[in-house]
């Protein structure tokens, strides 16, 4: 047969791909991040260990835990002193990361810092800090008493999730002690179950998002959005407003910090510093946006 009648088939391609870095856990994303309602640190626990099938407890102590001891071990260990060590601090401290409190999980301490770091080596993303307040540890503000020492939730965003198929989740927003009131369902946030009156701890290892801890009920229910043709009041407005402000202020953090693990705190005596309710107070007098305050008012 002459050489022009054969069929030119296409070349292969013998080139090794290049594939991304594997990382240990399932890379789950994070919901929301650069919205008002991004998901919080603890939510994500729950999501990450129900993707990977096993319980919160679970992902502590046998993925989270090691990586999180073995930070802290002495340098120039042996390898076997050192997975001796970390069995030892196992075995006393585990209690530790399983407390139920938003100011365990979500606040800017050096803790914190560390649990994100492990998540963020496990899972091989770069936007876990945000679903903390560790990004504004470098404002001049006081961040005392900065948590809800019950967990709020708005019954009407559950529920929209849920008929929407998306995740259900815990948004940082909620967890913050100024936000009372939703601000897409314009509703004050629940404290208590519909079924018994049961309060939710902010951290429930055992229990999917959504769900009462004590008596399993759905926690979620069909709400109407808001009229806004009617005011509710100049208390509601201000809680709306507050809710507002702080949901616009997670939606800016990640554009306004880079690296917020590494950044360096300024320090400034803490009794000088106003609270994050002081400061949004003043931007509220001032009609300000709370982005706009973080500058005009030296905060950032
Ligand atoms: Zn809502
Ligand atoms: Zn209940």
């Amino acid at each position: 047969m002459p050489v022009e009648n054969l069929k030119l088939y296409q070349s292969w391609e013998l080139e090794q791909p290049i594939l991304p870095e594997r990382s240990r856990l399932f890379s789950l994303p994070p919901v929301g991040v650069g919205t008002a309602i991004v998901e919080s640190l603890s939510s994500y626990l729950i999501r990450l260990a129900d993707a990977h099938g096993i319980t919160v407890g679970g992902l502590i102590r046998y993925y989270i835990a090691p990586l999180f001891f073995l930070n802290e071990q002495p340098p120039g260990l042996s390898k076997k002193d050192a997975i001796e060590l970390v069995v030892v601090r196992l075995r006393k401290e585990l209690a530790i990361l399983q407390q139920p409190t938003a100011q365990f999980w979500l606040s800017q301490t050096q803790h914190v810092s560390k649990v994100v770091n492990v998540l963020e080596i496990l899972t091989g993303r770069k936007d876990i800090s945000y679903l903390t307040l560790l990004p504004w540890k470098t404002w001049r503000l006081s961040f005392n008493h900065i948590f809800h020492t019950q967990q709020r939730w708005c019954a009407g965003c559950y529920q929209d999730w849920r008929d929407a198929n998306t995740p259900v989740y815990q948004p940082l927003l909620w967890a913050l002690e100024p936000v009372t009131v939703c601000p897409y369902h314009q509703r004050y946030l629940q404290i208590y179950c519909l079924c018994y009156g049961h309060t939710q701890p902010f951290f429930q290892p055992q229990k999917l998002n959504g769900y009462c801890h004590e008596c399993d009920a759905w926690l979620g229910r069909n709400l109407d959005l808001p009229s806004h043709s009617r005011s509710k009041g100049r208390k509601f407005d201000r809680d709306l407003w507050i809710a507002q402000a702080l949901g616009n202020l997670l939606a800016a953090t990640p554009s306004l910090h880079t690296n917020p693990l590494i950044r360096e705190t300024k320090v400034t005596p803490k009794r000088t510093l106003p609270t994050l309710y002081k400061f949004l107070r003043w931007c509220y007098k001032l009609s300000l946006s709370p982005v706009e305050g973080l500058n005009l008012l030296e905060i950032q």
